[in-house]
């Protein structure tokens, strides 16, 4: 099984792309789980038609409270499949003002692997979309526990999503020592703010001085927002759209790239910040 980990800031569209990835990669036939590893539990709405499923930590915290443990939960009740085929899991969060976000995270991941969800719906893909503006250790746990393998960063060419996604390649450079071997950065996706002059010249360098690949540029367009309102992804509403192509073409790229690094963030910020206004002027 592949185990592939969308990582980037908050708000940047990693649901956005680990959907319609999900989407594309089980169009091409792989059976495709995608666990959403945040708090907020939506990152599976575009898959399952707009809404929002149950959340492992809340069935368990159910089954905790009628004096039963993570065993009596059935796999039916936290594995959603959707109406295009997609088996669909959301973490989801701890009680407010209780526990760690990560842990909880953990906690649901452990939980679907002692279930043995992976090995019941014979999954080939299992995408993890992660929370990751705050790289404390609570969000890095699926890296270091092993569910999280090949890493991929969303950034756009706002400088605070580089900011982040260098930070992220920082926590993925000292895991990846310690993790399984093959625990690495796989490579970096640019989900478009709008500016893209700048995005084709700024992310590219970026993604080199990170010793990875700049892999896919995903356009900001209206077909892409128009399918995020209505709840699908896009090669399942827009499957004749070039923005479907753009997704397929993600996806077969993801699929044929086994390679992972140990990144080489850039340690001072000045020097990141350097190289961002170089880009910035050159416009
Ligand atoms: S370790 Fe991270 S996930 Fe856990 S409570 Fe702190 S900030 Fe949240």
């Amino acid at each position: 099984m592949r185990q592939i980990a969308i990582y980037g800031e908050g708000g940047i569209g990693k649901s956005t792309i680990a959907s319609n990835l999900s989407a594309a990669l089980n169009e091409m036939g792989y059976t495709v789980m995608q666990v959403g590893c945040d708090p907020k539990r939506d990152s599976t709405r575009n898959l399952a038609g707009g809404r929002l499923i149950p959340a492992v930590l809340e069935t368990y915290r159910d089954q905790l409270r009628v004096g039963k443990d993570e065993y009596a939960i059935s796999l039916d009740s936290i594995v959603f499949k959707s109406p295009g085929g997609i088996y669909c899991v959301e973490a989801g969060g701890p009680e407010p003002g209780i526990g760690c976000a990560g842990r909880g995270v953990l906690t649901a991941l452990q939980i679907l692997k002692d279930l043995k969800a992976f090995e019941t719906y014979k999954i080939d893909v299992a995408i993890y979309d992660v929370l990751g503006d705050v790289v404390c250790g609570g969000f890095a746990m699926p890296i270091r526990e092993g569910f999280a393998k090949e890493i991929y960063l969303v950034c756009s060419g706002g400088f605070m999503s580089i900011y982040a996604a260098n930070n992220i390649a920082r926590a993925v450079q000292r895991l990846s020592r310690r993790a399984e071997a093959g625990t690495g950065l796989a490579g970096i996706i640019c989900n478009s703010n709008g500016d893209e002059t700048l995005e084709h010249s700024v992310i590219p360098e970026f993604a080199r001085r990170l010793g990875s690949e700049f892999v896919q540029f995903v356009p900001r367009t209206p077909v892409i927002q128009a399918c995020e309102f209505e709840g699908r992804a896009v090669v399942e509403h827009s499957p004749n759209s070039k923005e479907a192509g753009i997704f397929r073409d993600l996806a077969k790229q993801i699929m044929e790239n086994k390679k992972t690094v140990v990144p080489t963030p850039i340690n001072d910020l000045t020097e990141l910040e350097q190289m961002y206004r170089q880009h910035l002027n050159k416009k």
